[in-house]
């Protein structure tokens, strides 16, 4: 099946940079979210990181209005009555996630593929929200999305080989790197990345070390190239509680249990980077 037009719905970190390497690719992008000032927000960003890209050579003034211009600002999901592929990038959240597939499943035209770039909600279960399951998929990006080539390409139980084919060859138009997981939670990015986060909270949460210090040794001695703490502030925090629920209640396993520090900071509302505070301060 050929992808000429998409959806994006979520203008935020992971929607925005989706939406710049899919226009990138050549693709017509309509860019949805709740709010006007919000798809604005996300479009004032992509145009930072492209006017980086022009100073640094690799960009010329007129392909960055020919990517822009092949994007167009969506506030209603009615949008997507014309699009060939959907995909969702809104909060982490199971009951927003189903709400949106439903509304898309009645609008979205009947052949259109339906993705989630979720980071370990299981796709199985968006999927039966819709009368289309074998047209349902994860698409889970990484974060910087200009800057990180691996995708995973998630299936559902009912996903169809043709679907995976077509998201997978997406992928590779967009110059990523697809890679085929099964529907588990927190898929393999997250299953192995969160509880190593999780564990360096639980750290900082004792009193072995300082952020600072503990990301010191991530980096220094473990080759990251960034620690688990500023890693988690770049993630979101919230992002990676809602994570670590889904691992802890997936599995029934107390050794995916979050954080009380993780807890207390997203109620505090120290999301990390996107809020100015997590582990770490930014300005
Ligand atoms: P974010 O908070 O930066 O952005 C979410 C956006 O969704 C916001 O702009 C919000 O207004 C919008 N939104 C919420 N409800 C909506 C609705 N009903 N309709 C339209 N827009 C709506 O979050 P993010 O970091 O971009 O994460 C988005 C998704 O990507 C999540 O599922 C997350 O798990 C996943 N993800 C995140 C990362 C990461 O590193 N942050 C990496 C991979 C995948």
């Amino acid at each position: 099946m050929q992808i000429n037009r998409i959806m994006v719905v979520g203008a935020g970190q992971m929607g925005g940079g989706i939406a710049q390497v899919a226009a990138q690719a050549g693709l017509q992008v309509v860019l949805n979210d709740l709010k006007q000032e919000y798809v604005d927000r996300g479009l004032t960003f992509m145009t930072k990181l492209l006017e980086r890209n022009i100073a640094k050579g690799k960009l010329s003034g007129e392909e960055k209005d020919r990517i822009l211009g092949r994007i167009t600002p969506s506030i209603s999901l009615e949008d997507a009555a014309e699009v060939d592929f959907v995909i969702e990038a809104v909060t982490e959240n199971m009951s927003v996630k189903e709400k949106i597939f439903k509304s898309l499943d009645q609008i979205a035209p009947k052949a259109a593929i339906l993705a989630s770039n979720t980071s370990s909600l299981p796709i199985t279960e968006i999927a039966a929200t819709t009368e289309r399951p074998e047209k349902v998929i994860g698409m889970h990006f990484m974060n910087p999305v200009p800057v990180m080539v691996l995708v995973e390409v998630i299936r559902g139980i009912a996903t169809s080989d043709e679907t995976f084919k077509t998201v997978h060859d997406l992928a590779l138009r967009m110059d990523k790197h697809p890679v085929e997981v099964n529907d588990f939670p927190g898929f393999i990015s997250n299953r192995v990345l969160m509880p190593m986060i999780n564990e360096a909270i639980y750290c900082v949460y004792e009193g072995v070390a300082t952020p600072k210090a503990i990301d010191e040794v991530m980096r220094m001695g473990m080759n990251h190239p960034m620690g688990p703490l500023t890693l988690a502030d770049f993630i979101g925090l919230d992002t990676c509680l809602a994570i670590m629920e889904v691992l802890y209640q997936g599995f029934s396993d107390s050794k995916y249990r979050p954080c009380p520090l993780l807890r207390k900071m997203v109620k505090a509302g120290w999301l990390g980077k996107k809020t100015g505070k997590g582990f770490f301060e930014y300005h």
